[in-house]
């Protein structure tokens, strides 16, 4: 584990619910449609200075849905659409196993799924960075449980994808509904919103210590 302040911290996003809509097994640029709270979010991110990496299970490759061609040929796709809004993701790391499911090697219980920690640790070694001060957004109690076990410092689930469960949001730090409201959270632009909301405060509220 990491010294804190040592490294560049990280945001690590997950895929489908958080920066695309999420539907099953995408894999085809048609398919790939932004969601609103996309580029404002991970804009946000990458102004606070958060190195923007993206973490997501793609078990369509060991079931055989499409290939690590068709991934990569997306994730092309994805960068060219962020890069032409100025933002450059720092890396995308992908998980192509699955426990159960398929066949060959790729049918294996492997470090690397979410909710094991592997490609945030991975990352970490790879691109120098602190786990400690790093943060993560996803749609699914498995992105939170990745990020609690690699370290990092908050983990904030979104509702842009997989309606949360309440054990999820349980385990996050926050709930919020989409990317851009995670990184306005995360970089301390909004007032932090907790998963239930707090009591208004009023401006005319009596004060304690009036005579
Ligand atoms: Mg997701
Ligand atoms: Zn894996």
């Amino acid at each position: 584990m990491d010294e804190p302040g040592q490294g560049r911290p990280a945001a690590f996003i997950d895929r489908d619910g958080v920066i695309n809509v999420e539907r099953d097994y995408v894999h085809r640029i048609e398919d790939f449609e932004l969601l609103p709270g996309a580029i404002p979010g991970l804009r946000t991110l990458q102004q606070a200075g958060y190195a923007l990496v993206v973490v997501t299970n793609q078990a369509g490759i060991a079931r055989g849905y499409y290939t690590e061609a068709d991934f990569e040929r997306l994730t092309a796709h994805m960068r060219h659409l962020l890069q032409a809004e100025g933002i450059q993701l720092t890396a995308v790391y992908h998980c192509p196993h699955h426990p159960s499911a398929g066949l060959g090697e790729l049918r294996v219980d492997c470090e690397c799924r979410k909710p094991a920690p592997g490609m945030l640790l991975r990352a970490s070694r790879e691109l120098g960075l602190s786990l400690t001060t790093s943060v993560l957004v996803g749609d699914k109690g498995s992105d939170i449980e990745a990020g609690r076990r690699a370290g990092l410092a908050r983990c904030v689930l979104v509702r842009s994808g997989h309606a949360p469960g309440g054990d999820a949001m349980a385990a996050a730090d926050a709930t919020l509904d989409d990317l851009a409201q995670a990184a306005a959270w995360l970089t301390g632009a909004h007032p932090p919103r907790p998963h239930h909301p707090a009591a208004p405060l009023s401006v005319d509220a009596p004060l304690q210590d009036r005579p």
